[in-house]
């Protein structure tokens, strides 16, 4: 991508007159100053033959990037083949429904490790991850927020210099939390772009998908999002660092403040 753009995960709040759906939340964000939004196929895939052609349009009206953010429910190191198979499933059936609408990133958490071995976890998830269509979208892997779940930044790069049609999705504030509030300053986030510019090249700081919230955490990880003013993530550092390492890509506001976040992270790289 030839910019940076800013946008939010799921519907936008609005002003409170009319609920949004997808495709008038698509008209909204617009209209306030906004690029990107990554529709949550979380519980199901609610891009269906309805509404499809409205998001389309709305999509194409006004230049909005889309993602998508997969079922909570894939675990592609599930101990029941069945469960892997439903996992792919899900990937697959989301694939489709973003495709519907012309969405590029479908972003999804890998699975748990189970009490397998993390070389056990990585060899069945690689397999599985083989498995899906090599066009259509990126799949990307995103990083997870609890010691639990698969998905450490070390981890998700080497499945993307493996498997070409992967690519990543970092979540600052999940690697924040999983390490139970590790990134502080500068040079915290300024390594992680380092890294994945060593391991991945420059092209994946030129196309990057990027999740950036307010987080509560303790030992254990993540336990909910926040609104960023009410966190401890420093996001101003954050991109600081973004902006440093000229990274392109799309960076999607999660939390309760919705698109009040996804603004504030505009305005506050548009001064620094
Ligand atoms: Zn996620």
């Amino acid at each position: 991508m030839d910019t940076l753009i800013f946008g939010i995960s799921g519907l936008p709040l609005g002003n409170g007159s009319t609920r949004l759906n997808y495709a008038s939340g698509i008209d909204y964000l617009k209209s306030i100053g906004l690029d990107a939004m990554e529709l949550l196929f979380v519980r199901n895939v609610n891009v269906t033959d309805r509404n499809k052609s409205l998001i389309l349009e709305a999509k194409i009206r006004n230049n909005i990037y889309l993602s998508a953010h997969g079922s909570h429910y894939i675990n592609l190191n599930a101990k029941e083949t069945e469960k892997q198979e439903q996992s792919v499933d899900r990937i697959l059936k989301a694939r489709e429904g973003l495709s519907k609408v012309g969405g590029r990133s479908l972003v999804f958490h890998l699975g748990f490790y189970l009490g397998a071995s993390e070389d056990d976890a990585y060899s069945r998830i690689r397999d599985n991850l083989l498995r899906l269509p090599r066009t259509g979208v990126d799949y990307r892997l995103e990083t997870t927020g609890k010691g639990t779940q698969f998905g450490t930044l070390e981890e998700l790069v080497s499945l993307c210099k493996e498997i070409r049609t992967c690519k990543l999705c970092i979540d600052f504030s999940h690697i924040h939390a999983r390490y139970n509030g590790k990134l502080k300053g500068y040079n915290d986030f300024a390594n992680i772009l380092q890294y994945v510019s060593n391991e991945l090249g420059r092209s994946a700081l030129e196309d990057l998908h990027m999740h950036i919230g307010g987080v509560n955490y303790n030992e254990k990880g993540e336990r909910k999002h926040l609104p960023l003013l009410q966190s401890d993530f420093n996001y101003v550092e954050c991109l600081k660092a973004i902006r440093d390492y000229h990274v392109k890509g799309c960076i999607i506001a999660e939390g309760p403040m919705v698109e009040k976040d996804a603004l504030l992270l505009k305005e506050t790289y548009g001064r620094l």
